[in-house]
């Protein structure tokens, strides 16, 4: 017998029937003799319904009680769940974040999970009950206040569970067979992946694919979890996202991978002093507000004038913050203007033999030239190169890549359900 945790995303459960139907699933792994604890998102679009809601009633939400509305639809699934599973004859009982003990500092919106005591969720297995735990969200013990993990972030509550129990495996349930070498709603012609190191996946997920969440993935690395990506909607094999141990040989594909993400802008800092300590001020400013910055470039210094540009992008989300942060200091800084652009989108190549085989980046140039991209920035990890460019030349490059890196599957890809929003 061993301990599974399952976690469920919003389209899986995204109505009643495919409550019924992940519930079957469920009582399926209890029959094999298993401890399940399952983790459940809100179903279907609820949580950008309630995004929508809240925006129809103010422009600015206060980050708790927003929190409290977005909480809302996990608890909505965890109940109906529990209710389906009960309704098959199989005790199960469902607990809210707080309740199973999912410990956050007191960021509203991005809470981080600072402990996990899941002890009532223990209690309940021991009962033989299945435990139901609604994702995303977590309590504060200073404030006393619920807070959630940012999008996406069941993926992460499970893996944390998981670590904290123990489990035996952490399985993700999605619409999707596994994770591709790109997004099969974008790349029709992508190949599900079989086994994939989680330190690839971590540049997969932070280059935008979806798939699983840049922290739950940051959270198995740390804790040694292993995940197992699948659909909800057939029995087959998903993809493993395994840590290697010390020494052990990996086989490395040139590529693993290609990714985009559209929901970055830009901003250009022009006319900032060329003089020590500027990239200092700036960037102290922009992380005193809280922003999470991504690429940087800065100009050489234009000839003569003694005065260069910083520019960096970040998430869309956290574009006027920064700006408005900018602004307050700049007569401070010293610098000339700012421009914002939000029309950039951003393409990643991801490899774990990148490390060992050079060309990779003329072959990537050569296919953007090839697909009529200008390059605006350009960045590289030891495993990974991203490039911005228009958001609107995203996609038809992201094919045009995948083809030219021979990643291309002869069959389609299926995604059985969602929306892709
Ligand atoms: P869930 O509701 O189950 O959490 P998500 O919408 O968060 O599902 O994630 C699944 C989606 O991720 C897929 O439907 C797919 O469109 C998208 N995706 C992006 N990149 C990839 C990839 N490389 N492999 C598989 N799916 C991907
Ligand atoms: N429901 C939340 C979201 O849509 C969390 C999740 O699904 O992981 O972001
Ligand atoms: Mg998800």
């Amino acid at each position: 017998m061993s301990l599974i945790v399952q976690k469920f995303g919003g389209s899986s459960v995204a109505d009643a029937k495919s409550v019924k139907r992940v519930a079957q699933r469920i009582v399926d792994a209890r029959i094999a003799g298993h401890d399940v604890v399952v983790v459940v998102s809100a179903m279907g679009d609820m949580t950008d319904d309630l995004l929508d809601l809240a925006a129809a009633v103010t422009d600015n939400p206060e980050p708790r009680e927003l929190d409290m509305l977005l909480t809302a639809g996990e608890r909505i699934s965890m109940a109906v769940v529990a209710m389906a599973i009960r309704s098959l004859g199989y005790d199960a009982r469902s607990f809210t974040g707080s309740q199973a003990g999912m410990i956050t500092d007191a960021q509203h919106g991005s809470a981080r999970i600072v402990d996990v005591t899941p002890g009532r969720v223990k209690e309940a297995l021991a009962e033989g009950a299945v435990a139901i735990v609604a994702g995303f969200q977590g309590f504060n013990r200073s404030t006393g206040d619920i807070t959630t993990l940012g999008r996406g972030g069941s993926d992460t509550s499970a893996v944390a569970l998981a670590a904290a129990l123990g489990a035996d495996v952490c399985e993700i349930y999605t619409d999707v067979d596994g994770i591709f070498t790109a997004d099969p709603r974008v790349v029709a012609n992508a190949q599900k992946i079989d086994r994939i190191t989680s330190e690839e996946m971590l540049e997969l997920a932070a280059s935008g694919a979806k798939v699983l969440y840049i922290r739950a993935v940051e959270y198995a690395r740390r804790h040694r979890v292993t995940l197992h990506v699948r659909s909800s909607f057939n029995n087959n094999e998903g993809t493993i996202v395994y840590n290697p141990t010390e020494g052990q040989k990996v086989e490395e594909p040139l590529i693993t991978g290609v990714a985009a993400d559209l929901s970055e802008a830009k901003i250009t800092v022009a006319g900032v002093p060329d003089v020590p300590g500027k990239a200092a001020q700036i960037f102290t400013i922009v992380a005193e507000a809280n922003i999470n910055i991504d690429m940087i470039v800065q100009n050489v210094s234009s000839a003569g004038t003694g005065h260069t540009d910083i520019s960096f992008t970040l998430p869309k989300a956290e574009g006027a913050a920064a700006l408005a942060a900018l602004t307050k200091a700049e007569s401070d800084i010293g610098f000339a203007s700012l421009a914002y652009d939000d029309h950039i989108g951003k393409l990643s190549v991801v490899g774990a033999g990148m490390r060992s085989n050079s060309g990779i980046s003329a072959k990537l140039f050569t296919a953007l030239y090839e697909a009529g991209v200008n390059i605006d920035m350009i960045s590289t990890s030891e495993i990974r190169i991203s490039v911005i460019l228009r958001d609107d030349q995203v996609n038809d490059a992201l094919r045009r890549v995948h083809t030219a890196f021979g990643l291309d599957s002869q069959e389609e890809a299926v995604v059985h359900g969602g929306t892709g929003r």
